[in-house]
């Protein structure tokens, strides 16, 4: 996973979720970006481009999003995935582009090729996946990290205590041999009584205990696209930033239905 704080992006073991809420953090947060304001006349690119190419999950995690909306199945025009990514590479970004958000990757067949396109397109950018390992196959693998695969999160939901008990755990056991010493592999065991937030309201779980009055960086950091290209996240960019009177109008790009 990935931490960030002051516009640094770095791999992480450890969730922001998991932090304990320090005040002092979120403000030099907030003096980061007034910073960057006050000098620049704008807040820097975000660092993480996020981009769910199908809406579908093979899991039914009672903590995910997923398990609590009724999705209508949709699934990214080819075209516009290497609009996005073109346009990225077009400015240069160099940050994460990950080719989930709350759906299992690995159920769109074109993932290789989503994976080569973004590597043939730069070096530059750091292509990630995370998947629940269901139908993940040991050749299927190696596929991606031959086409350009920077990490991939195999995160195993297990019920009730031992992840011995997941129907596929040969295949992971057979990755995690024939990788284990290969950090682009990252094998996760995860509880499906796990606490999380509740995802701004999106899972019924009521879970947390983090506080609501925590300085979100977000909308700072991330943008995302689901299926038709629309950019989720963008409406609360310019809502906030119009609200702190900032314009993001220099990094603003058209693609997908976004003109
Ligand atoms: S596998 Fe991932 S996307 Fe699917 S329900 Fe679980 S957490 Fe959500």
């Amino acid at each position: 996973m990935f931490y960030e704080r002051l516009g640094l992006v770095k791999r992480s073991h450890v969730s922001i979720r998991n932090e304990e809420k320090d005040d002092s953090k979120d403000e030099a947060e907030i003096k980061y970006y007034s910073n960057q304001y006050s000098v620049n006349g704008q807040v820097e690119l975000f660092q993480q481009v996020i981009i769910e190419t199908q809406s579908n999950c093979d899991n039914n995690c009672p903590f995910c999003p997923q398990s609590h909306t009724q999705r209508q199945y949709s699934r990214m025009e080819w075209e516009t995935f290497t609009k996005i990514i073109d346009e990225f590479c077009a400015i240069k970004y160099s940050g994460r582009v990950t080719l989930f958000i709350t759906n299992e990757p690995l159920l769109d067949e074109r993932i290789e090729a989503m994976i080569q396109y973004c590597r043939q397109k730069s070096s530059r950018i750091f292509i990630d996946l995370n998947t629940n390992g269901k139908i993940l196959l040991i050749d299927l693998l190696d596929k991606f990290i031959q086409a350009g695969l920077d990490n991939i999160n195999i995160e195993l939901y297990y019920p009730h205590g031992e992840e011995s008990n997941l129907p596929y755990i040969h295949t992971i056991q057979e990755i995690r041999q024939s990788y284990k010493n290969n950090p682009k592999i990252d094998i996760h065991t995860r509880s499906l009584e796990e606490q999380l937030s509740n995802r701004a309201g999106n899972t019924k779980k009521a879970v947390t205990n983090l506080p609501l009055n925590w300085f979100c960086n977000y909308p700072f950091r991330k943008i995302a696209s689901e299926q038709q290209g629309m950019l989720s996240y963008v409406v609360w960019i310019f809502y906030i930033l119009r609200k702190l009177g900032i314009s993001l109008k220099p990094h603003y790009m058209k693609y997908g239905t976004i003109q």
